[in-house]
């Protein structure tokens, strides 16, 4: 039984949440075959039929617009039946020593008996037959929650924590720019956990980035894809850009001109794609190109908005984010994306806007623009999909 997170407050939105939740969960439970998934509005149902409880739930867990859920038993609305499976359900964890109390809500509110009547029934029932168990109402060893309903009385013993936010595709549709990095995919998964449908967009510069450079990155993108579904994957070629700007820009406003045509570029896609906003995993103050002065010489290039769902956090909590999500470890592995090899000794921390523009105005920016995004390759990428090769990377030989 899986109960809604903050969809059940929005209004006449609230079915159009709750299909997409159902269609969210089917898609992570596609290869158990007998799974049913029923939602109705106040409620989520998933017969297991016989599939593996923990395998389910595990899966259930990455589902965003989840709440929480219980492994339930459904029993017919009859009372002696209810009452000897709450009682085998008590005794399956009952310790000496240990205390209970019955939780019982209706939503059906013709059923023969009240929420108090059942508590009392039940408890009455489970102390006369199982010697040394003490009820309490205040943080009890046990509790088990009883729901009457119209199709059955759903009766468990435990609730597990759920991914909250909101079911992915609530939120319209998002670009990601993501890199090998730690940050990126965290801001990925926090775009995700508020409804967003995320399409990936990656630059990478070869032959200077190494194939497992990109599949890193790919490889990443399988992570996230566990959260919301299979992603879309742009990559970018981007090796003219960088060539041209480290010939052509003075060293101290390489990494803005650079960065502003990865901006412009997820623009020109993000509006081809139809997609209302550039996520990305910048965070206050963490390296030069991420101060305030940084982020307005590189905004200037769209009035779309950018957003920074890490930018508040400590590197210490993006990574504890990173390790929580799985997507720590691959981060970490050292294939230098097209960044680190361009990144110049000493950018400017404060680089002025009017410098920028007059820099990159000696460019041909419409044709390189053009070029990069002729050389665009789109794929899909699935939940878990593996890129990385055992092969060791083989940059360093263009250093
Ligand atoms: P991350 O850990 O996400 O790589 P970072 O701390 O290395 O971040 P930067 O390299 O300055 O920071 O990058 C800032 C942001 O710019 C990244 O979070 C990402 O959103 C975007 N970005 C950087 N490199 C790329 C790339 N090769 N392709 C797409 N986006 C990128
Ligand atoms: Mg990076």
């Amino acid at each position: 039984m899986v109960r809604y997170g903050e969809l059940s407050t929005k209004g006449k939105n609230r079915r159009s949440f709750i299909d997409r939740l159902a269609f969210n969960t089917r898609a992570v439970l596609h290869d158990f075959a007998q799974v049913v998934v029923k939602a109705q509005r106040d409620r989520m149902h998933i017969q297991l039929n016989g599939a593996d409880s923990h395998q389910v739930m595990e899966r259930l867990q990455q589902v965003f617009g989840i709440q929480n859920f219980s492994p339930s038993i459904r029993v017919e609305r009859e009372l002696e039946t209810v009452k000897t499976t709450a009682l085998a359900m008590i005794k399956e964890k009952f310790q000496p020593g240990m205390t209970f109390k019955i939780n019982t809500r209706r939503s059906d509110h013709d059923f023969q008996l009240d929420t108090n009547q059942m508590n009392d029934l039940l408890g009455g029932y489970i102390l006369d037959n199982l010697p040394g168990i003490k009820v309490k109402m205040k943080n009890p060893d046990l509790t088990l929650r009883v729901e009457i309903r119209k199709n059955g009385i759903f009766l468990s013993g435990e609730t597990i924590q759920g991914a909250g936010g909101l079911p992915v595709g609530t939120a319209g549709k998002g670009l990601l720019m993501i890199s090998g990095g730690i940050d990126s995919p965290v801001a990925g998964y926090l775009a995700l956990k508020r409804g967003v449908d995320l399409e990936m967009v990656h630059f990478f510069s070869p032959p200077y980035t190494s194939e497992q450079a990109l599949h890193k990155a790919q490889e990443l993108t399988g992570k996230l894809a566990a959260f919301g579904g299979s992603i879309k994957f742009i990559q970018v070629p981007f090796t003219e850009i960088q060539e041209t700007v480290k010939h052509d820009v003075p060293e101290g406003y390489l990494m803005t001109v650079q960065r502003r045509f990865m901006l412009r570029i997820a623009a020109a896609i993000a509006q081809k794609r139809e997609a209302l906003a550039i996520f990305n995993g910048e965070s206050l103050g963490q390296v030069a190109s991420q101060t305030l002065e940084s982020m307005v010489a590189i905004n200037d290039v769209t009035n779309l908005p950018i957003l920074r769902p890490v930018v508040s956090l400590d590197k210490n909590e993006i990574i504890e984010i990173a390790e929580k999500i799985g997507t720590f470890d691959l981060s970490i592995m050292p294939f230098e994306d097209c960044c680190t090899i361009f990144a110049p000794p000493a950018p400017k921390t404060k680089p002025r806007l009017d410098r920028a523009r007059n820099y990159e105005s000696r460019l041909d920016v419409a044709g390189l623009m053009q070029r990069a995004l002729a050389g665009i390759k789109i794929t899909e990428i699935k939940a878990g999909e593996k890129f990385l090769t055992e092969e060791q990377p083989s940059f360093a030989q263009f250093l």
